[in-house]
């Protein structure tokens, strides 16, 4: 019924704090790709991040994915496996890419004496970080304004540990649409799986959207299906629901 399962990172298949992976459910969903890629009779597992695309192609990897594109950096890029691939949105403009380095040296200015740190490996996004949500929660709309003040075109939005500042035209629904046309898979033959703000856009594209018990409410009103299991058992549940689910 589907051919491919959109799934975020952080909340979802890991842990968005620096714990570490699940080895034994990762190599669970692996073991479904391997099977997914060499009989084609289950739909096949694919990423879409906020993470930069290194994390991305890891990732890939490790889930035995040889073929379909990931989308990383929440649209910015499309990582393909099959050619190593790393395609960025073609219309992101010079003018944007200058834009998102001022931002860059503005927010670590702006708030480095509060401990904030910026993710490394971000090519057309800045995405602060620091270990407490409430100093996030506090900065995210003060950023906002600045960022309107400057002239700076940024879309902020709020993960647990990251603040999310990205181009107005990317999105990860952006991201999803180049990802089925690159692939040719209607949208009515995806699902999708996300926790946090910017998997909304997840949810605007797939056929059937699920979510793990730690998602946030306003992913949870939109979910299909939410899983009573955390995380990655969300994700496992979110499966077999969908291998379950007759057409
Ligand atoms: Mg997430």
């Amino acid at each position: 019924m589907y051919d491919l399962i959109i799934s975020d990172i952080d909340g979802c298949l890991s842990p968005e704090d620096s714990s570490p992976l699940d080895i034994q459910k990762i190599s669970q969903i692996a073991e479904h790709n391997r099977l997914a890629f060499a009989q084609n009779d289950r739909p096949k597992l694919t990423l879409c991040t906020g993470r930069p695309i290194p994390f991305a192609e890891g990732l890939c990897r490790l889930l035995q994915n040889p073929s379909v594109p990931c989308v990383a950096e929440n649209g910015v890029w499309i990582y393909d496996p099959s050619c190593n691939g790393y395609l960025m949105d073609p219309s992101i403009t010079d003018e944007q890419l200058e834009m998102v380095h001022e931002a860059e040296l503005f927010s670590l200015k702006s708030y480095r004496q509060e401990g904030v740190t910026l993710q490394p490996g971000k090519s057309a996004s800045v995405t602060l970080y620091h270990p407490d949500p409430v100093v996030l929660q506090r900065i995210a709309p003060q950023l906002q304004e600045s960022f309107d003040q400057h002239g700076f075109e940024f879309r902020v939005s709020l993960t647990l540990f990251y603040i999310n500042c990205d181009l107005p035209q990317i999105t990860k629904a952006s991201g999803i649409d180049r990802l089925l046309e690159m692939t040719g898979v209607p949208a009515d033959r995806t699902a999708g799986i996300g926790d946090t703000s910017s998997d909304l856009a997840i949810a605007q594209r797939v056929k059937t959207f699920g979510c793990p018990a730690n998602a946030i409410n306003e992913v949870k009103q939109v979910a299909h299906f939410v899983s009573e299991y955390e995380q990655i058992d969300g994700v496992l549940d979110f499966m077999d629901f969908l291998m379950d689910e007759k057409p």
